[in-house]
């Protein structure tokens, strides 16, 4: 029996199972409940909230969620050999979690969940940031979930969070920072995981604000922070030069000195510039 629950520990799951750890699949297991149950609670007060799970594998997490109270917790899994392991959570918290056999961005959760919902994972590192662009960057706002709580690479973690000025800054720290809160929770060293990968991890919290903190058009601002980092050493009327003959007057206009690079410039700026720039 196991820390949290009457379910096998996870060593013994992994066992019975044949989950060996496949790479390809981005696949470092937590094995530690206590561990997974901490991470459950930085997700906050699960109980009345769906939760969906990207990758459960043999099921750390979810058991943690499940055990923290998740209202309902549906998990998106792409390797077949890990269901039988999760059917047997399934039994064990009748009507309070299932699991799809799918790839994560070819399938649309929204229709089986129902609000409030919280995004919780330890995702594939393969498809991470990927998932998270589409989450933080839906055409329509408010999105269809209140939070977050990711396991990252510590590296991808301080890109998420980062402030202007620091290297760090850049086209996901302005997706988050534009329409949600996002703070880094919790640090884990590779031997966390099983196996341990080569990098540090990092679990990130990010809220949904009601609201953008400043005016703009979705596409359009999205589209000009990726020409703006996609030459991030570049001066910002050089990178965008394509975007107006009058360039250097438009970011002027914004607030932004067309000798600065992306990396100095606020996110209520590049709003401004991107308005500035649709209306033209
Ligand atoms: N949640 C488990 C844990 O914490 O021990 C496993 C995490 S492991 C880092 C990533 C999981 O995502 C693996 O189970 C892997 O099979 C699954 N996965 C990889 N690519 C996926 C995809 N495109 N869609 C859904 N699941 C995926």
């Amino acid at each position: 029996m196991s820390a949290i629950d009457n379910l096998p520990p996870l060593r013994e799951v992994i066992a019975t199972h044949g989950l060996s750890a496949r790479k390809s699949l981005g696949q470092n297991f937590l094995l530690d409940l206590n561990l997974t149950a901490k991470i459950a609670r930085a997700a906050g007060d699960l109980t009345g909230a769906d939760v969906l799970e990207i990758g459960p594998g043999p099921g750390g997490l979810t058991r943690g969620l499940l055990a923290e109270g998740a209202r309902r917790v549906l998990a998106i899994e792409k390797d077949a050999r890990c269901l039988p392991a999760l059917e047997e959570i399934a039994a064990a918290y009748p009507g309070r979690f299932e699991v799809v056999n799918a790839d994560a961005l070819e399938f649309d959760p929204r229709g089986t969940l129902s609000a409030p919902i919280k995004i919780a994972a330890n995702l594939p590192y393969n498809v991470g940031t990927e998932l998270l662009t589409r989450w933080l960057d839906p055409p329509d706002w408010p999105p269809f979930w209140d939070s977050l709580t990711l396991m990252f690479q510590r590296e991808v973690a301080e890109r998420i969070v980062a402030r202007p000025g620091s290297k760090a800054y850049g086209r996901l720290s302005v997706l988050a920072g534009w329409r949600s809160t996002a703070r880094i929770v919790m640090d884990l060293p590779p031997q966390a995981f099983t196996p341990p990968p080569k990098v540090r991890s990092a679990v990130v919290h990010v809220e949904a604000l009601a609201d953008p903190l400043y005016a703009a058009e979705p596409r359009a601002l999205s589209s000009l922070v990726a020409k703006a980092f996609n030459q991030r050493r570049k001066m910002l009327r050089s990178s965008l030069k394509g975007l107006a003959p009058d360039i250097e007057d438009r970011l002027l206009a914004a607030g932004i000195q067309p000798t600065d690079r992306a990396e100095t410039v606020e996110i209520e700026a590049f709003c401004k510039l991107s308005e500035i720039l649709r209306r033209a």
